[in-house]
């Protein structure tokens, strides 16, 4: 039988990339092959974020031109998963009456059949969550095209509860996977050519794998993937301040390919803030974090994610969020203004009371002191040498090549003849807040 062509589209976070690889090799089973042309797909899957109101709004804008496709091609099935299928439910097949599948995060297994019901002319439906489900016995297929570098998911859920969060509801309970599996999914992509995997989940560093005899945590688990080869980079995302051990910082410091970057979300720098958030730390506790990095790992860079103008902020809190920017000096931090999601400990107990342009005035400072950081902090690389990791080539032009350092900076250098999963020695010669400028000091690549 011919092969039915199947076009993912992915929003929100790494997991979400890293899940659309799992629905792709599912698909991939039941005789659908994925295609980048959205105009041949036969079926339509959107893997969607609801982390926040506007990541929705997205979502739904982009139903409203696929309704257009659907007129065009009545046969065409659209597909909505991830995590606004398991908040909405069965009320989008209501409000997006052209959408005929829809699948929540732990329910991937089961769209070969959904779509043999859809076949059939009825709508179906999956959005049970479990308690088990890893898909660790699933290849992943990679949608990436660089061949270098790989997400590895190694636990799903959460049962953090921040307030203002939507995943616990959407992703339901953490449960790590088997750390065997792991190893060997890294060891196979090694042996592919990739040369960088991030183990993914929502927060990492409380992964853990309990056998009869011995508990496995985050450390032991990214030692062994350290050890499979020195050069296989490893990467982590995301890391939750209360899980981050001495354990785990000295493992990072002591392998050279486990990437010295660590994303340390903090949320904000007013403890009164944190309280409310349920974010099970402080000012002072994150702070400690922060030196505990910076005495062992003094060249790991750190990056951060912010909330603008939870509920009840006042001025002092924001700034309190100011100066712990400053304090800390983030290389990097991703940045949002706060938006209520329904039926999370925030939207029931806490009035979404900071004015709109309050919100957006106290995220713009954020965002004008975060450049100002990342300027500096690329700054301080200038004249200092980086080992790269080649991925491609430079957006601007084919004459150059991009890669990244160990610590997650982009560096732009002449392309000579490397190629992507090369090593390549450089020297950052100027910088943009984004980007270092680099030349080549070496032209042998470390893994010749
Ligand atoms: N699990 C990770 C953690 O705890 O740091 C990150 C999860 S979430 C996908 C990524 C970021 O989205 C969070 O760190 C937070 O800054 C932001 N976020 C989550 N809920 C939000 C909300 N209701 N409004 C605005 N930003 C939100
Ligand atoms: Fe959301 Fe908090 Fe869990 Fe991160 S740790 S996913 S912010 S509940």
């Amino acid at each position: 039988m011919p092969k039915k062509k199947l076009y993912i589209e992915t929003y929100g976070c790494q997991m979400n990339i890293s899940d659309s690889e799992i629905v792709g090799s599912i698909m991939a089973d039941a005789n659908y092959e994925a295609t980048e042309n959205i105009k041949e797909a036969d079926v339509i899957f959107v893997n969607t974020c609801s982390i926040r109101d506007n990541a929705e709004q997205r979502v739904r804008a982009r139903l409203r031109e696929f309704k257009s496709l659907k007129k065009k091609k009545p046969e065409l099935v659209i597909g909505l998963l991830g995590c606004m299928a398991e908040r909405l439910k069965d009320k989008l097949l209501i409000e997006e009456p052209h959408v005929t599948v829809i699948a929540g995060p732990d329910a991937y297994r089961d769209l070969p059949k959904l779509m043999t019901y859809v076949e059939e002319g009825q709508k179906a439906v999956n959005i049970l969550l479990s308690s088990s489900e890893t898909y660790e016995d699933i290849e992943p297929i990679r949608l990436d095209h660089n061949g270098v570098s790989a997400f590895i998911s190694i636990m799903r859920g959460c049962e953090n509860y921040c307030s203002y969060c939507v995943v616990p509801y959407t992703r339901g309970k953490e449960r790590s996977r088997n750390p065997q599996t792991i190893i060997d999914e890294a060891t196979d992509l090694f042996a592919k050519g990739y040369r960088e995997v991030t183990l993914l989940g929502q927060n990492v560093n409380s992964y853990s794998w309990e056998t009869e005899e011995d508990v496995f945590n985050f450390a032991g688990l990214i030692e062994k993937v350290a050890q499979i080869d020195p050069l296989l980079r490893v990467r982590f995302a995301t890391s939750h301040p209360k899980d981050l051990s001495d354990e785990l910082i000295d493992m990072i410091a002591r392998y050279p390919n486990i990437c010295k970057a660590i994303h340390l979300p903090v949320q904000s720098g007013s403890t009164r803030m944190l309280a409310k958030m349920n974010r099970k730390y402080d000012r002072t506790w994150y702070l400690g974090r922060i030196e505990a990095i910076k005495n062992r790992i003094p060249d790991s860079t750190i990056s951060t994610d912010i909330i603008a103008g939870f509920c009840t902020e006042t001025e002092e809190d924001h700034q309190e969020t100011m100066s712990l920017m400053k304090e800390v000096g983030f290389d990097l931090a991703y940045m949002f203004k706060y938006s209520e999601r329904p039926d999370t400990a925030a939207a029931k107990r806490f009035p979404d009371d900071v004015q709109e342009e309050v919100k957006g005035r106290r995220l713009q400072e954020i965002i004008d002191l975060q450049q100002q950081l990342s300027l500096e902090s690329n700054r301080r690389d200038v004249g200092q040498r980086f080992e790269v990791l080649v991925e491609g080539f430079s957006k601007r032009s084919n004459k150059f090549l991009f890669g990244r350092t160990s610590q997650n900076k982009v560096a732009v250098f002449e392309a000579r003849d490397f190629k992507p999963g090369d090593y390549v020695n450089v020297t950052v010669t100027d910088c943009t807040p984004a980007t270092l400028i680099s030349k080549v000091v070496e032209d042998i690549s470390v893994s010749e």
